[in-house]
């Protein structure tokens, strides 16, 4: 490690310092630092691979993604509640499901508005389609919602184009919330 300037000196690509080269295209000033400049090129790679996958996904695959996002988000919104459209309480031990008040396949353009997903059993999500009813019922005295809301929602049109900035801007600002999330007890 130099710490004064040597004609012959150049910057290392990891640290601040300088040092002089004793190989030909040597870039890094010490082997930790060579261990360093392989990790970061590693991450580089990574993120790179990553960007590539997502520019080539169809719209339906980043609007499913969309919607595993918001369902976490609404099973840890709704954490300390029971099923929407059941008695079970919080403590269910079974799987918790997001489930789709107006259901995806039938209306886009609710797959991933928060005000139309809630926490639920399996049993009512997977077994009883939804369970409507319950569902109604469960909106009908959850804070915040009511007759109003739920006017809302089955108001909302069937269908709805997502452009893929849309979707890959929806992606990162939502998966950054439920990043934050995931830490909520
Ligand atoms: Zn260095
Ligand atoms: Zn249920």
């Amino acid at each position: 490690m130099l710490t004064y300037k040597n004609p012959k000196s150049k910057p290392c690509e990891v640290c601040p310092n300088l040092f002089v080269p004793e190989r030909m295209g040597q870039k890094v000033c010490s082997p930790v630092c060579a261990l360093k400049r392989v990790r970061l090129q590693k991450v580089a790679e990574k993120v790179e691979t990553k960007r590539r996958k997502e520019a080539l996904k169809r719209i339906s695959e980043l609007e499913a993604d969309c919607r595993k996002i918001v369902q976490e988000i609404a099973r840890i919104r709704d954490r300390k509640d029971g099923c929407i459209s059941c008695h079970m309480g919080p403590n269910y031990e079974g799987v918790w499901h997001g489930s789709h008040y107006r259901a995806h396949g039938g209306c886009s353009s609710l797959q991933f508005h928060l005000w139309n997903i809630h926490k639920a059993c399996e049993q009512c999500n997977y077994f009883k389609g939804g369970n409507r009813e319950g569902f109604i019922q469960g909106l009908l005295v959850k804070p915040g919602y009511g007759p109003d809301r739920i006017e809302w929602l089955d108001n909302q049109p069937k269908s709805q184009k997502f452009s893929r900035e849309y979707l890959y801007r929806f992606k990162a600002v939502m998966g950054k919330r439920l990043r934050r999330m995931r830490k909520w007890k």
